[in-house]
């Protein structure tokens, strides 16, 4: 029975893998720039013949998307974008980049600003009230920065006695989840609009603590390790998905075969080893993407 059930999920593997390696290039319908050719009125064929792409991204993170000297944001998230618009036929220097703070990343896919977003962006069901997720292509998890020399803070209930300010981000899953551990949200839990600023707060000594995601923090401590360190261990899962506007199934099957793609042929494993891989985060096994 056992062997039944595995070698019918082998099949319909390599079937997926098959129509995924069929990709665009293939359809006899629809026009397109460049090799690619996609199905007439699709959201790939529209970018696709437009050569342009617009990308919702963050400007603050070293390793997922900080914005440097070139100009443009750069990181892993930046780099998954890369594989995406690769796929759609369209040079990367075509690529516009908005920066795009946790709270707004919702706002912006639904009307239309741009066409996705790549943002530290953690898949979960009230987000997808408003929109859809590809992926996930990383998975994350919530942890703490404090200070190098802090034997106080080491983990989040640490939190509970109320006597430490903890900053975290408007509209983001983890300022949400460490609301669960302090005593008085309105005098412990400091929110600005993006991390940095979060960051700079500590590094000041206005708040005690800062809590994202682990490889966002990972990002800062790379920049400064003399200043900052991990205080304890991941606390939640963040699956990170590529959001789409959640009528647009074409699109998602489309994102979740370019990840599918990249997982398998190395590029995923190299987006990752040039960017946030330097910080000390694992990548781990690729993700099983969830097509729901
Ligand atoms: N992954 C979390 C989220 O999507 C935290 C990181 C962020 O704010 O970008 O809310």
């Amino acid at each position: 029975m056992r062997m039944k059930r595995v070698a019918a999920v082998a099949a319909a593997a390599t079937l997926a893998l098959g129509l995924a390696a069929c990709g665009g290039d293939d359809a006899d319908e629809g026009t397109g720039s460049g090799s690619k050719s996609f199905a007439a009125g699709s959201t790939m064929e529209k970018l696709n013949k437009a050569q342009k792409i617009k990308i919702g991204t963050k400007f603050d993170q070293p390793g997922f998307g900080q914005k440097g000297l070139s100009g443009k944001p750069e990181g892993f998230d930046v780099e998954v974008a890369k594989l995406i618009v690769k796929e759609l036929g369209i040079p990367a220097d075509k690529i516009e980049y908005v920066e795009t703070p946790s709270k707004v990343r919702e706002d912006v896919i639904v009307n239309g600003t741009v066409d996705l977003v790549a943002a530290t962006y953690t898949i979960n069901d009230k987000r997808k009230e408003r929109i859809a997720f590809a992926g996930p292509y990383y998975e994350a998890g919530q942890n703490i920065l404090v200070k190098k020399d802090d034997a106080t803070i080491t983990g989040p209930d640490s939190f509970k006695d109320g006597t430490k300010k903890v900053c975290s981000v408007t509209g983001s899953t983890p300022a949400e989840e460490i609301k669960k551990y302090v005593k008085d949200v309105g005098t412990q839990l400091v929110l600005f609009d993006t991390y940095d600023k979060c960051r700079d707060a500590l590094k000041g000594g206005q708040v005690d603590a800062v809590t994202t995601d682990n490889v966002i923090l990972l990002g800062y401590i790379a920049k400064d390790e003399s200043s900052f360190k991990l205080a304890g261990e991941n606390f939640t899962k963040e699956p990170y998905g590529i959001g789409v506007k959640k009528e647009d199934n074409d699109f998602r099957n489309f994102v979740n075969d370019t990840l599918e793609k990249a997982f398998n042929d190395g590029s995923w494993k190299k987006a990752w080893d040039d960017t946030a891989g330097k910080f000390g985060a694992e990548l781990g096994t690729a993700p099983t993407v969830n097509r729901y």
